[in-house]
């Protein structure tokens, strides 16, 4: 049982509750102390944390040193008890543009996790898979590595990109590139998540890709073309477009705080969700590392390539909450935007994604400053500093 938290529910947040955990699951809430019965087998003193629902990262390329496409099982699993310290209880390891060879390697890997897991130590989730591109717009590369990026002419194309059976599989596009619309449609009719970023694509094309299914936007803002009042493009488009849903990276280098509330405005925390995009060095401090080829200096948090361009982030999740939480974003929103938003995109929000009775007890307690007192994967402390 875990006792003298403040509790964030879907729609409110209550303070001096208790929760107990079943079996893996949320048993009881109580919404008052003093209510409780004291059977639980463990007492948890929260003292006063708040206890939010676990964060879910859909875009994430790694952390403390592992990357995701070249990672092994057990580094993956690294990434995962990393993540669970940060407050992360589900993500989706995200692959760069890549050989057909080193997909294959890397899928294997996450489905090896993935049917480990809940026999290893608890750690962060991996729920399936994300490829951004390859089928992105070459003047959008970001840190993408252009000979990989590719065109779309048969649905071998998409037939042939590994998968793990039965799980969720996300997919960046830009519907602009050659035969985009006609790989929109047969993405959506295999059952991917299709998400549209990398792009300079007109309202048209969006609209066309919308129609089609993609109803999700990758690092919204970043790696598109800019606003313009007579081109509004990708990002005029999703600030206006009710049925699509974002993802920011809210790190404070990727976007300005003002765009970050711009985005708010417009889609509300009801069609927001937060990333990390965190890279290989995320949690390894400042230097030079060697990711995708490529030489990454990391200089007070900021990431850059040799082309000059910002790498991902080395930020986690709670680093984007702690930045909303000084733009006056509440807890329950917060909460919709990490959990309840990215669970409902993978669709596995009737298993996690919200503190809500019989849901998995994935749970993250962080403190006034933010820092993170305790991790609860499927009911099992992944993380505890109490
Ligand atoms: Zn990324």
């Amino acid at each position: 049982m875990l006792r003298n938290a403040r509790l964030v529910l879907p729609h409110k947040v209550v303070e001096d509750a208790a929760l107990l955990v079943t079996e893996g699951r949320i048993a009881r809430i109580w919404e008052r102390a003093g209510g409780e019965d004291a059977q639980a087998d463990e007492l948890l003193e929260l003292d006063s944390a708040t206890i939010f629902p676990g964060f879910i990262d859909v875009h994430i390329h790694g952390a403390v040193g592992v990357d995701t496409l070249t990672a092994t099982a057990d580094d993956l699993h690294k990434v995962a008890h990393f993540l669970a310290k940060q407050g992360v209880t589900g993500w989706l390891p995200t692959l760069v543009p890549a050989p057909d060879e080193d997909y294959a390697r890397a899928v294997e890997a996450i489905a090896q996790l993935m049917r480990e897991q809940a026999a290893r130590p608890p750690a962060a989730r991996a729920v399936g898979v994300h490829y951004e591109g390859p089928f992105v717009n070459r003047a959008q590369c970001g840190a993408l590595r252009l000979p990989y990026f590719r065109s779309y002419h048969t649905p071998a194309d998409v037939a042939q990109l590994p998968v793990v059976a039965d799980a969720p599989r996300m997919i960046t596009v830009a519907p602009e590139i050659e035969g985009g619309i006609e790989l929109v449609r047969e993405l959506t009719a295999r059952g991917w998540i299709v998400s549209i970023g990398h792009t300079r694509a007109d309202v048209a094309t969006l609209d066309a890709a919308l129609a089609l299914g993609a109803r999700h936007m990758t690092h919204f803002f970043n790696a598109m073309s800019p606003l313009h009042h007579r081109a509004p493009g990708p990002i005029g488009w999703g600030l206006t477009s009710d049925d699509v849903t974002c993802d920011l990276i809210a790190d404070g280098v990727h976007t300005d705080p003002l765009m970050l509330r711009l985005a708010l405005r417009c889609k509300t925390h009801e069609r927001l969700l937060l990333i990390s995009d965190a890279v290989a060095p995320t949690g390894l401090g400042d230097g030079t590392y060697k990711i995708w080829d490529e030489q990454i200096s990391v200089v007070n948090g900021r990431t850059q390539n040799e082309r000059g361009s910002i790498a991902g982030s080395v930020s986690a999740m709670r680093d984007g909450v702690r930045l909303l939480h000084t733009l006056g974003v509440a807890p329950h929103k917060l909460a919709r935007m990490t959990a309840l938003n990215p669970a409902r995109l993978l669709g596995v929000n009737d298993v996690c994604g919200s503190i809500e009775l019989g849901k998995r007890a994935d749970l993250t307690a962080l403190d006034d400053e933010g820092r993170v007192r305790l991790t609860l994967i499927g009911g099992r402390v992944a993380h505890a500093e109490l």
